[in-house]
């Protein structure tokens, strides 16, 4: 069921505490963790506790936990003192999701080429 959480959910478990991660900040909502395998020097990634397939997903059955998402994302920015990032919701297979529990990346501390590949 939407939001319940997901025993094979990879997320559910960083959530739970029973998968390790390096944890920047955390809500009573949210955590934002440190991405596994970093592609810029801030590689952020700001989840929601509840577990929703992907971003639409979560936009649709939680507005307001999409925009405690979104403000988390600033708040990390504002934590690793980034004044340009770029927040990124890969959405489908197609464009690169893999874990299916909606999460935002927060990528800065390089440029940022645009369009991006
Ligand atoms: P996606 O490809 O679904 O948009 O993003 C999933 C992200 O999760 C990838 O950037 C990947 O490196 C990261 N990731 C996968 N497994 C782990 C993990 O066990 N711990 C952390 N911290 N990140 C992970
Ligand atoms: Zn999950």
């Amino acid at each position: 069921m939407a939001g319940e959480p997901q025993d094979d959910c990879l997320f559910c478990k960083i959530v739970a505490g029973s998968i390790p991660a390096t944890i920047v900040r955390e809500t009573e909502t949210t955590v934002a963790f440190r991405d596994i395998n970093p592609q810029a020097p801030t590689h952020v990634l700001v989840i929601p506790k509840e577990h929703h397939r992907d971003a639409a997903a979560l936009a649709a059955a939680a507005p307001q936990l999409a925009a405690d998402v979104l403000r988390e994302t600033q708040a990390v920015a504002d934590e690793d003192k980034l004044e340009s990032y770029r927040v990124v919701f890969n959405t489908g297979s197609g464009a690169g999701q893999t874990v299916w529990h909606a999460h935002a990346h927060v990528l800065g501390g390089r440029g940022l080429e645009w369009p991006p590949g």
